[in-house]
């Protein structure tokens, strides 16, 4: 097993049926114990990233989605910025899912996300995603109100139909070749506190805090209510939830590289290979490039 593989293992669930949240410690930083040996260990997961994405480039074949999930301030900007410094701009698309807006809300929740999916070759990231259809829409009635679903099909069974929805989807992105992996960035309610205050202290990230925010954590325990049935329903072999300890950032970058790597190995990516014809008309290109110097 690679040291990637090792590393992320424990906070891979594949089978939701037993996952209970309280299991996953928001301030476990695994076998590390400093800041200086993640450092090393996020380089390390950061130059084997780019070789592997050099490789899902040009062989064309597979697609890549990550799906970052969080309460506030729980690092999802960080992961995307220090994580993926190592790839090619070229080959990687952010998406960010705001509320939606009003064309957005005129289709089905499926249908913003769907074009902006990662192309084959390429590593797309969801900042926030169709996860939020069981999560914030959940907490909140109006949002799913705003939704105008016709009210005969807004039962009680809801979630669980989201739920299907979500996985089938899921699976069909996995049988085209598209693989997703989804991320929890588990983080205490203790340390979003600390954060907010942070943010209020420095003036440098006072464009990071809205009211919005201290509103939303008056809801922090239906969230993670919403958030654990989520993991439970919708955590799969082809698309696994990882529960990522949030609590230190330096550990949350570590895991999240890892996992990366880990699914980047697993898909065994290779260079194309270059066929005769091709090889006859590299042959040429040298000659008439060495008849040219001569
Ligand atoms: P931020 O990520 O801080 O820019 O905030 C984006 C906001 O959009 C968050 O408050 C999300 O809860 C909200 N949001 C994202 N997707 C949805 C959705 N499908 N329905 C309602 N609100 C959403
Ligand atoms: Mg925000």
């Amino acid at each position: 097993m690679s040291w990637a593989s090792k590393l992320v293992k424990p906070y891979r669930v594949e089978d939701g049926k037993q996952f209970r949240l309280k299991d996953f410690d928001p301030a476990d930083t695994g076998h590390l114990h400093s800041k200086e040996q993640a450092k090393e260990l996020l380089a390390r997961g950061i130059a084997s990233m780019a070789e592997l994405q050099d490789k899902l480039y040009a062989q064309d074949r597979w697609g890549l989605l990550l799906i970052l999930q969080a309460m506030d301030a729980a690092g999802k900007d960080g992961v995307i910025k220090h994580v993926m410094s190592g790839v090619n701009p070229q080959g990687c698309q952010v998406y960010p899912f705001k509320v939606p807006s009003e064309e957005e809300l005129d289709h089905d929740y499926l249908w913003r996300s769907m074009w902006r999916l990662p192309e084959r070759g390429h590593i797309g990231i969801f900042n926030r995603s169709y996860y939020e259809e069981v999560l914030v829409v959940r907490v909140h009635a109006e949002a799913l109100k705003q939704e105008r679903i016709p009210s005969s099909l807004v039962t009680k069974d809801i979630w669980k139909e989201r739920f299907e929805d979500i996985n089938a989807f899921e699976l069909y992105l996995a049988r085209n070749g598209i693989v997703v992996r989804k991320f929890f960035l588990n983080l205490s309610k203790k340390e979003q506190e600390q954060r907010f205050l942070d943010r209020l202290d420095e003036p440098g990230k006072h464009w990071k805090f809205s009211a919005a925010d201290i509103r939303e954590r008056e809801f922090w325990d239906k969230y993670m209510d919403a958030y654990e049935d989520m993991i439970v329903h919708t955590a799969s072999t082809h698309a696994p939830w990882y529960v990522v300890p949030a609590d230190n950032k330096w550990f949350t970058r570590v895991v999240v590289a890892a996992a990366i790597v880990d699914t980047l190995e697993d898909l065994k990516l290779a260079y194309p290979k270059v066929d005769a014809a091709k090889r006859k008309e590299l042959q040429a290109a040298r000659a008439v490039l060495e008849k040219k110097n001569s």
